[in-house]
Formats: structure tokens, C-alpha cells, sequence
């Protein structure tokens, strides 16, 4: 594959960016006891293979969308280094189907300080298939994101969708993968503009 302009790419959060699901194993065992396999978590509406009372569920899942900067989220291994390198080059364009922002521009604060304000841009749909609307208005080609009915949804608009490696989203696709930021490094062409 031709290596990918920097201004053309743009990136999913939860489960790209930062460790999300790793971090809802992890409180749902220590603040509710409940133990679940992170290789189990097979399904991306990860509440239907979960045996968990759907309350505390949603409490976790407000406490990730809305105080991600207060909690353990952290990203995943290489994603600062190479989103801040990215936006040396170029504003790096993050989209979500969170339904606010914020939260993560707090979030990015924390965990990229010396990222200059307006270097990275989060635009929150508030759901999934808003995606796609948002990537065309903004002329992205290239989309990294782990939820496949996502990536089913931009391919045939001539988006590319490159799918990061999660236990959710291992079947029912013959899209590009990646497995770490490093793969993700690998795919971009750091030489400038081109
Ligand atoms: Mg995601």
C-alpha cells in the first residue's frame, strides 16, 4: 500500500487511542468484584458477553465518557508519540461516537501535555454512523478504528478503513489490521506533505 499523507488520516479513541476496555475490566473487578477475560470480550456491544449487573456497567461507562482525565485511561502503547508527531505536521483529526469531547481534550492534556492547543481535533458524534459524514466533510481517506460494522459502513464510500486489532473485531472482515501504534507509524508517509 502507498504510505498515507498525514493530513488524510484521522482516528477512532476508545479502543485506538487509549485502553478503554482494558480499563472497564479492571474497574468492574475492583469497585464490583466481577471478573472478566479481556480476550473474552468477543462481541463489541461488549454488554451481551458480560455477565454483569447492567447498572453498575453504565456507572463505569459514565465515569470513562465523563472523567476520562480523572481516571486510569491510558493510552495505548506509542499512540502519543506518534499523534504528537503526526501533529507536527498536521492538525491530527480524532473522531468518536462519544456523545461530548471535552472530556478527552482534558484527557489529552494530561496524558500529551506539550501538545500545542489546536494540534488535535475531536469531533464527538454521539453515535456510530456519523461517522462517516463527519470523515467526508473533513476529506479523510484513511480511518483507524476496532468496531468492524464501522469499517463496513466507510468502505464502499471510498473511505479506507484500517482496523486495530481488539478480541471484538477479529472476524467478519478482510480489512487492513493493525496490531500496535508501530504498525500504525509504519503506514504513514513522515516525509512532509506528500
Ligand atoms: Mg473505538
Amino acid at each position: 500500500m502507498m504510505k498515507i499523507p498525514a493530513q488524510e488520516i484521522a482516528f477512532d479513541f476508545d479502543g485506538v487511542v487509549a485502553d478503554t476496555f482494558r480499563l472497564f475490566v479492571e474497574i468492574a473487578r475492583t469497585d464490583y468484584h466481577v471478573s472478566i477475560e479481556y480476550e473474552d470480550i468477543t462481541d463489541y456491544d461488549f454488554l451481551k458477553v458480560i455477565k454483569m449487573e447492567l447498572d453498575d456497567a453504565i456507572k463505569i461507562i459514565d465515569t470513562i465518557t465523563y472523567l476520562p482525565h480523572e481516571i486510569d485511561l491510558l493510552p495505548n502503547l506509542g499512540a502519543m508519540e506518534v499523534l504528537s508527531r503526526l501533529a507536527r505536521i498536521s492538525p491530527v483529526l480524532l473522531v468518536t461516537a462519544r456523545p461530548v469531547a471535552e472530556p478527552l481534550e482534558r484527557w489529552f492534556k494530561r496524558h500529551a501535555p506539550k501538545l500545542p492547543p489546536g494540534h488535535i481535533r475531536i469531533i464527538a458524534t454521539g453515535t456510530n454512523t456519523a461517522k462517516l459524514e463527519i470523515l467526508q466533510e473533513e476529506g479523510v481517506r484513511y480511518f483507524i478504528e476496532d468496531r468492524v460494522d464501522t469499517c463496513h459502513l466507510l468502505a464502499p464510500e471510498g473511505i479506507t478503513p484500517i482496523i486495530y486489532d481488539q478480541p471484538w473485531n477479529r472476524k467478519d472482515h478482510s480489512f487492513l489490521t493493525v496490531k500496535s501504534w508501530d504498525d500504525i507509524s509504519s503506514l504513514i508517509n513522515w516525509n512532509g506533505m506528500g
